[in-house]
């Protein structure tokens, strides 16, 4: 097979490609398939100049990716982080493929970045690099092509300002542009904490699944506390579960007797960060990783769970809220000790684009559901999906990563056949 060139040279690109080729294989996949989703049907590389606060100006490098809209308009997140790359943004964009044909989306995979340190801007230069980038890439996305949202990085005040971009160079408002917006301006009811919601609704099932007691006792540690790791922490406490640790990017806090969501979230608005948490003792994130518990949920960046992390690993269920947390060695380490069950990160996150997918349907139609109903939809597909590759993967004798990654990529597949070969 011919290898790619360099400039899809990436750890997590490597990651999906691998994990890819090795489902494809499987499949049993059609050549001809498989050579077109290994890449992305489109790439787009803009540099975007932006005013620092001082007046000088500053270029920085902003990607937007397209891997497949064979079942509907591409959709994806934006993230912004110092790591992003083409090599990551298409890993992702490919991802999001996967995930949206295994929970039955009628969407593609898309993702887009800039490679920039966020909490190094003021929110002045935040705003003008996001309107800037949105202007650079205008012509590339839309309601009906692709559709952005939040990832590591940005959140619903960046959405907001993409949307009043996109708008303000159309002329008139058009919320569904992007989803994970708030919700005065046409985004939904339970988008900000869907992927979180998500995870906890798949850890609910694996519960169930593995007969696990679930009580007061029940531990539970957390790497990354955005987002999705704080949206996650809150539900598994109300859920009756104690949170042992949490991590951010200055450290980890570890109390044996449980953590205080609402505690954490009001020193991390005050301080940023958790670091000097006093209700806790500080703990490296590796040892983090490594404590005794039920439930281990790395939300943080892809790859930190490494082959020497993976042989030290004491949960019962790991839960990949992150994308690609887990290097495909530390995951072939994992298989090998059989004693950790694994909700992979294209089934455990799928929470988010699933609400992505109502916010944009609501938009559509200018009708708005309640809250509940939301929820409720995201609980009936997000346990349906982990039923189904739960199934699959003891049907088949695969694991589960392998169980999501084949039922997706097949519904590609065979939605590809169907639509035939364009121009024949
Ligand atoms: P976020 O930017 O809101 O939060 C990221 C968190 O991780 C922060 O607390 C940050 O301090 C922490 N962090 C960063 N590097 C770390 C490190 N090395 N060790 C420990 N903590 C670290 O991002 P998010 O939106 O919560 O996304 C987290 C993960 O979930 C990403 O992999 C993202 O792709 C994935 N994801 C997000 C969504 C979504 O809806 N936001 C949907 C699907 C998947």
């Amino acid at each position: 097979m011919k290898k790619l060139t360099a400039e899809w040279d990436n750890p997590l690109f490597t990651q999906v490609q691998t994990q890819f080729e090795a489902a494809a294989q499987k499949l049993s996949l059609d050549d001809n398939i498989f050579y077109r989703l290994r890449v992305p049907d489109k790439a787009l590389m803009v540099s975007v100049p932006f005013r620092n606060d001082d007046g000088s100006i500053r270029v920085v490098p902003g990607y937007r990716v397209q891997h497949n809209d064979t079942l509907g308009p591409y959709k994806g997140g934006l993230r912004y982080h110092p790591n992003v790359n083409l090599g990551e943004v298409s890993a992702l964009a490919m991802l999001m493929t996967w995930k949206c044909a295994l929970v039955n989306l009628p969407l593609g995979g898309a993702k887009g970045g800039i490679q920039i340190d966020p909490s190094l801007l003021s929110r002045g230069e935040l705003q003008r690099m996001t309107r800037r980038y949105t202007a650079e890439i205008v012509n590339f996305i839309g309601p009906e092509v692709d559709i952005p949202a939040p990832d590591m990085g940005t959140n619903e005040q960046v959405m907001a300002w993409v949307m009043d971009t996109y708008s303000q160079l159309h002329g008139y408002a058009i919320p569904e542009i992007v989803t994970g917006k708030p919700v005065i301006i046409g985004g939904s009811l339970g988008r900000k904490e869907a992927t979180g919601r998500g995870v906890v609704y798949c850890i609910m099932e694996a519960i169930k699944t593995l007969n696990i007691n679930l009580d007061h006792k029940t531990r539970v540690v957390i790497q990354g506390f955005g987002n999705v790791g704080s949206a996650a922490a809150k539900k598994m406490i109300k859920s009756g579960t104690k949170v042992i640790a949490v991590s951010d990017v200055s450290g980890g806090i570890y109390n044996a007797d449980g953590l205080d969501y609402g505690n954490m979230r009001a020193y991390i608005e005050k301080n940023r960060t958790l670091e000097g948490y006093p209700e806790a003792d500080a703990i490296k994130n590796e040892e983090l990783l490594c404590l005794e518990c039920e439930v281990l949920i790395p939300a943080a960046t892809e790859d930190t769970i490494t082959a020497d992390i993976a042989r030290k690993l004491k949960c019962r269920i790991l839960a990949e809220a992150a994308n690609g947390p887990t290097s495909l060695e530390a995951d072939v380490i994992i298989q090998d000790r059989g004693d950790i069950y694994v909700i992979p990160d294209v089934l455990a996150n799928a929470g988010g684009v699933i609400v992505s997918y109502f916010e944009w349907v609501q938009d559509l139609q200018n009708l708005f559901w309640k809250e509940k109903e939301i929820n409720h939809r995201l609980w009936e597909i997000i346990s349906g999906a982990f039923q189904t590759v739960h199934e699959f993967s003891i049907d088949q004798k695969i694991d589960m990563r392998m169980g999501a990654l084949m039922l997706g990529i097949q519904k590609v597949s065979q939605a590809m056949l169907t639509r035939g070969f364009y121009p024949g």
